[in-house]
């Protein structure tokens, strides 16, 4: 039988593997902007057209926000996704087994699951944050990537630098951020410093993460309601080490349920704040009495009242 200490582990692994993932797709997608900010300044640099620099250079831009909104829009849904899925997890690989045993057609209740997180997936995409959609959010951060792209770019095009030049601070910028632009480039950071985000990548990863770890609070929210086994969630800290007051606090509030363990509707705000790396895990009934009350249930309904609710609720509705 599935061991349910495992099935905990998992979707904390498959969180973390994916925070890395992120930090690796989004370096690719900033490496692309400044291939396409560099091939605008080679083309400036060859035809010499040094007159109304920052209007030749706005009217390519703003193509270019097109295109990284398309690709920053690929990532944020793959982050939210990826949060729905690690939120649904241990629901999903209990469920699964424990029907297996009792020789119950696991279809259904996977078309269930799979129409949640698409509803899941519309609701995130449609909240709004300070007023402004996924969307919205999405096109801002692209308009501040390109942004600051370009006003290195035509500062060191003014500088008269070679596009090759330019083309490796912008790749420092996004690598190291402002702070160490200071150091290395005062005078254009004297002329221009103002107009640049503090930290391009890591502005946008907190973002994904956000959006991220939201989907995945509301999954094992909605399956901790779902679940006939479910006793409840743990809010358990980040082990990246720094957790701050509020989490602490979450995590280790004494309830009727245990420490640091809630009832979905009871749950504390998860995230608790931008970058909250904490993880919730389902309490849940030990799997093989589990198992032994489906069994039960098959053999009367009415004896198991809470997984009889389920399967008229949830798994029938999948068929
Ligand atoms: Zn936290």
């Amino acid at each position: 039988m599935i061991n349910s200490k495992r099935t905990e582990l998992l979707a904390r692994a498959m969180l973390i593997e994916e925070l890395l993932r992120q930090e690796q797709s989004l370096n690719h997608i900033l490496e692309e902007s400044i291939e396409r900010v560099h091939e605008v300044m080679e083309l400036i640099f060859q035809n010499k057209g040094l007159d109304n620099l920052e209007e030749q250079f706005l009217q390519y831009i703003l193509q270019f926000d097109d295109e990284l909104a398309k690709e920053l829009n690929t990532f944020f849904v793959q982050a939210i996704e990826k949060g729905l899925q690690a939120g649904t997890l241990q629901y999903l690989l209990i469920t699964i087994a424990v029907l297996n045993k009792n020789r119950i057609p696991i279809k259904p209740f996977l078309v269930t699951q799979q129409r949640a997180n698409e509803r899941a997936v519309n609701a995130v995409v449609n909240r709004k944050i300070k007023g402004l959609n996924l969307s919205e959010r999405i096109w801002m951060t692209s308009k501040k990537i390109n942004q600051a792209l370009s006003k290195i770019a035509i500062e060191g095009i003014q500088e008269g630098k070679h596009p090759v030049e330019v083309a490796k601070r912008m790749q420092r910028y996004v690598k190291a951020g402002k702070k160490t632009m200071v150091v290395e480039y005062p005078n254009m950071m004297e002329r221009i410093g103002d107009m640049l985000p503090e930290n391009l990548s890591y502005e946008a990863l907190r973002l994904a993460r956000t959006e991220m770890a939201d989907a995945y609070g509301q999954a094992e929210k909605r399956t901790a309601e779902e679940a006939p086994f479910s006793k409840g969630i743990r809010w358990r800290l980040s082990n990246a080490g720094v957790a701050c007051k509020v989490c602490i606090a979450n995590a280790e509030r004494v309830t009727d349920l245990g420490i640091g363990v809630y009832r979905a509707e009871e749950l504390p705000d998860y995230p608790a704040h931008p970058n909250c790396l904490c993880d919730l895990q389902q309490v849940v009934e030990d799997i093989v009495q589990y198992a032994r009350r489906v069994k039960e249930w098959t053999l009367n309904p009415k004896s198991q009242p809470d997984i009889e609710l389920w399967f008229k609720t949830v798994y029938s509705a999948g068929r």
